[in-house]
C-alpha cells in the first residue's frame, strides 16, 4: 500500500494545524480552570467532530483534597471527552490526551511568540496541545485510507492530568482494558528520543494536630504541630533510596500562625516515585509505621490522606515490540528516534497497568514543559502526525502485527 499520498496530506495542513495550536494555547486550561476546560472540550468536540464517531463529555469522579484549613473537601476535575468509532472492531486502539496545563487562569504565561528559530513558544504547545493536534491530525489522515474500517479507535482526553488524573483514571483503565495498543500524546525530547520505562507516583498529605497554647504564659500546656511536622520530615526524607530509584519529596508545607502562639496544625505534602510495583508496599508500610509512632506523642494526632495513582510502567516485551514499530515507522519518514527511561510519570504509566502495551510520547518534539519557557518545534507537528497515521497504516494494513497484550501489573 501507498502511504505516500496520505502522509502529504498531512504536510499540506501544517499552517492550519500551526494557526489551530496558536488558538488553543491562548485558551487558559489549566488543570482548576473549569471554564476554560469546558472552552477546551467544546473546541476539541469540534475539531474532532469529522472524523465521525460517537463523542461524549464526561464528568470526572469528585476528588477528595485536604484544604491548607485541614479540612477535607470534594473537588471536580473538567469533562472528560471520549469518542469511539467502530467499537465493534476486532482490533482497537486507544489514543489518550489531556486538556488541560499546568498554567492557572491568573498565570501570566497566557500568549504565544514564534521565537524565529523555527520554535513556538506558549502555554501548553508542548504539553500538550500539540500532542492533540497531532493524534487529530493523524486520525484524519488514517480515516481517509482504505483500510480505515479494519480497526476500531477511542479517543480519550481528560482534564485532570496535571494534577494526577485522579478523577478520569477509572475511565482511562476502563477504555485501555478493552484496548490492544495504547497512544499516548506527551511531548518526546526536542531531538524526538521517546520515553520508554516510567517511574510510579504517588502523592501523600500528612494533617498533623497538636494543642496551641500562649507561648509566653502557658508553654508547656501547648503541644507543637510544628515541630511534630519537622520530625516526620526528616524521618521520611531519610525512605530516600531506601529501594533502588526510589525517591521521596517533601513538596509542600503549611501551618502555624502569630509567633507567640503554640501552632496546632501543620500540613505535609509530599511526592513518592519508585520503579517497582513492590516498592510501594515498602513505602506505604514505612508511611503508616512513622504515623502511627508520631501519634504516639501525647498531644499530637496525624491523619494520612493520599495514595499512589500512577503505577511504575515497565519495559516489558509489549512494550519493546510497540517501541520497533513505532521506530520502524520512524526510519521509513526518515527519523531516527530511540528510547529512553524517566522518572517523570503520565496517563500512559494507568494505561499500561491494565496490560495494554503503551507509547506514550508520540507529541511534539520540545522542551522546558511547565515553565514559562515551554516551547515545540514547528516542524515536529506535521513530523509526528505522520508518525502516528503511519502506526495506525500499519497496523490496520496487517503489514505490521499488533504487540501481545501484557498481564496486569
Ligand atoms: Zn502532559
Amino acid at each position: 500500500m501507498d502511504y505516500q499520498p496520505l502522509l502529504s496530506r498531512i504536510d499540506q495542513s501544517r499552517a492550519s494545524l500551526l494557526s489551530l495550536l496558536e488558538e488553543w494555547a491562548m485558551i487558559n486550561s489549566g488543570s482548576t480552570h473549569r471554564e476554560g476546560l469546558a472552552t477546551m472540550a467544546r473546541q476539541l468536540t469540534q475539531t474532532f467532530h469529522p472524523l465521525g464517531g460517537t463523542a461524549e463529555l464526561i464528568e470526572a469522579a469528585p476528588l477528595q483534597i485536604v484544604t491548607s484549613g485541614g479540612a477535607t473537601q470534594h473537588q471536580t476535575a473538567g469533562q472528560i471527552l471520549r469518542i469511539r468509532k467502530r467499537p465493534a472492531a476486532d482490533r482497537q486502539v486507544l489514543l489518550v490526551g489531556h486538556m488541560d496545563t499546568v498554567f492557572p487562569a491568573d498565570d501570566l504565561f497566557q500568549t504565544c511568540t514564534d521565537l524565529g528559530d523555527g520554535r513556538l513558544q506558549g502555554p501548553g504547545v508542548a504539553d500538550m496541545k500539540g500532542g492533540l493536534l497531532v493524534m487529530f491530525a493523524a486520525l484524519r489522515a488514517f480515516e481517509a485510507s482504505p483500510v480505515a474500517d479494519r480497526i476500531g479507535w477511542e479517543v480519550l482526553i481528560n482534564g485532570d492530568e496535571e494534577t494526577g488524573s485522579f478523577g478520569s483514571a477509572h475511565l482511562i483503565a476502563e477504555s485501555a482494558t478493552r484496548a490492544h495498543v495504547g497512544l499516548g500524546f506527551e511531548p518526546s525530547l526536542p531531538d524526538g528520543t521517546l520515553v520508554g520505562a516510567r517511574k510510579g507516583s504517588g502523592n501523600f498529605t500528612l494533617v498533623v494536630r497538636g494543642r496551641s497554647a500562649h507561648a509566653g504564659r502557658e508553654p508547656h500546656l501547648g503541644r507543637n504541630a510544628i515541630t511534630a511536622a519537622a520530625r516526620l520530615t526528616l524521618e521520611l526524607d531519610a525512605l530516600n533510596g531506601g529501594r533502588p530509584g526510589l525517591t521521596v519529596n517533601m513538596g509542600k508545607v503549611e501551618g502555624g500562625g502569630a509567633l507567640n502562639v503554640v501552632p496546632d496544625l501543620a500540613i505535609l505534602r509530599l511526592n513518592v516515585r519508585m520503579q517497582e510495583p513492590a516498592d510501594q508496599n515498602w513505602f506505604q508500610a514505612r508511611l503508616d509505621h512513622l504515623v502511627t509512632n508520631a501519634n504516639r506523642q501525647d498531644g499530637i494526632q496525624v491523619t494520612l490522606h493520599g495514595r499512589f495513582s500512577r503505577p511504575p510502567k515497565a519495559m516489558t516485551p509489549g512494550l519493546r515490540q510497540l517501541l520497533d514499530l513505532v521506530q520502524d515507522c520512524g526510519r521509513d519518514l526518515g527519523l531516527s528516534l530511540s528510547d529512553q527511561p524517566t522518572g517523570g510519570c503520565c496517563d500512559g504509566n494507568n494505561m499500561a497497568a491494565t496490560g495494554l502495551p503503551t507509547v506514550d510520547t508520540l507529541g511534539v518534539r520540545g522542551a522546558h514543559i511547565h515553565s514559562a519557557e515551554e516551547y515545540m518545534i514547528k516542524d515536529s507537528l506535521t513530523e509526528r502526525a505522520k508518525l502516528t497515521a503511519l502506526i495506525l497504516l500499519k497496523l490496520a494494513s496487517g503489514a505490521s502485527p499488533f504487540p501481545e497484550r501484557e498481564r496486569p501489573s
